[in-house]
């Protein structure tokens, strides 16, 4: 080993890859997050060991509910598995047939899968792919801009199997019931309710306020290696488990996922390291005088849509002072020797978000010279 580390190149040069800063939060296409070096660990001690995969599955999900205080919880390979295998899990139950022919068998089951439509989101992939990978038929209720408990409420009939509730900042916002609501139609229907909360904090409220399932990405919030938890009522969690032997053979995590994951959501509990959205703002804020300098460009404080504690450097540019667009000063931040990505949701208002979970100070210096650069080359 410590020959080969001593000669080893870095991976960008090894691969000829492009550096990136991370000021878009925690992103798939980029990566996701870093664990922390007591999850690093445990992901190569699970590697070098063999274990009883069924013992491993069901005692770290058990150690993970007790953590959690929920009744029981297993770990997959990412949050949209968990969403197929939560959707296959009420659809398929413990019917044996129905496990292996999912998709082909024609035996009457329920499938339908109520969606709040402005819940209805693309996430990197689409929402109802994930449902119908899980057997499910996404039926749609409301409107783009309003879901009411009524619109889900009337949509309810024998072939409701659940509803999926998408607890999102790629979501809709207002004028959406809320996760307590969809809780109270599904208990009073007797169906279950699955939410989704990949990117979300809180690894316990939407559990307490009446879920069957919730679905957590590994590597967001929780800073896990790249996999999925599922946590929920027993039964329900156990058909999820069901699933290895059906759709989720080929979405599988294997021991570091699981151990990895197990650890993280260990020390997100106990010992959270999270900056407050407070620290990113003093973090920020000499970001944002300097760049408030610069003609053409203005930069504030904005606090995160989905009501998370995350504090984010929004920069507005005016094109006519500096000849570009957002839209191009997202692209020309990309370029270069190191890639910049910031968020895009509101290029079109000639507007972009700097996220700076992931980012060092220092590294906010050297986005702040690139965009100086960027404007005063085209001037
Ligand atoms: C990120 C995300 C997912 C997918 O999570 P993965 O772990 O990458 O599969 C699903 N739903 C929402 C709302 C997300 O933000």
């Amino acid at each position: 080993m410590g020959l080969e580390s001593q000669t080893e190149k870095s991976i960008y040069e090894k691969y000829n890859l492009k550096k990136v800063i991370n000021a878009s939060g925690r992103m798939t296409i980029l990566g996701v997050s870093t664990p922390r070096p007591e999850v690093v660990n445990t992901v190569c001690k699970g590697l070098n060991e063999y274990f009883e995969i069924k013992d491993l599955v069901d005692k770290t999900g058990q150690y993970i509910a007790n953590l959690l205080n929920v009744e029981n919880a297993v770990v997959v390979s990412c949050a949209s598995a968990g969403i197929a295998q939560a959707v296959a899990g009420v659809i398929v139950k413990d019917d044996l047939d129905l496990l292996y022919n999912l998709h082909a068998s024609d035996k009457y089951v329920p499938r339908e899968i109520i969606v709040p439509k402005g819940h209805n989101v693309n996430f990197g992939a689409p929402i109802g792919t994930m449902v119908g990978l899980g057997g499910g038929i996404v039926v749609e209720a409301g409107y783009a801009n309003e879901c009411k408990p009524d619109h889900i409420e009337s949509l309810i009939n024998p072939d409701t199997a659940a509803i999926l509730y998408v607890k999102s900042h790629h979501c809709v916002q207002k004028s959406m019931l809320s996760v307590t609501q969809a809780a109270s139609i599904a208990k009073k229907y007797n169906i279950p309710l699955i939410v989704d909360a990949a990117a979300e904090e809180d690894l316990q409220t939407y559990y307490q306020q009446g879920a069957d399932l919730v679905i957590y990405s590994g590597a967001k919030a929780i800073e896990g290696p790249t996999s999925g938890l599922v946590i929920g009522r027993q039964q329900f969690v156990e058909w999820v488990k069901l699933q290895s032997q059906g759709i989720g053979r080929p979405m599988k995590v294997g021991k570091e996922g699981i151990l990895g994951l197990t650890k993280a959501i260990e020390l997100y509990v106990t010992d959270p390291r999270q900056e407050t959205g407070q620290q990113m703002v003093t973090k920020m804020t000499p970001f944002i005088e300097k760049l408030n300098a610069i003609d053409g460009i203005s930069a504030r404080v904005v606090w995160d849509g989905a009501g998370r504690d995350i504090a984010r450097a929004e920069i507005s540019f005016d094109a006519k002072v500096i000849g570009k667009s957002a839209t191009e000063m997202i692209h020309l931040m990309k370029q270069g020797e190191i890639a910049v990505y910031f968020r895009e949701y509101k290029a079109n208002e000639g507007k972009l978000d700097a996220d700076v979970r992931s980012v060092t100070a220092e590294q906010l210096d050297i986005i702040y010279n690139k965009i100086k650069r960027i404007i005063q080359g085209a001037n």
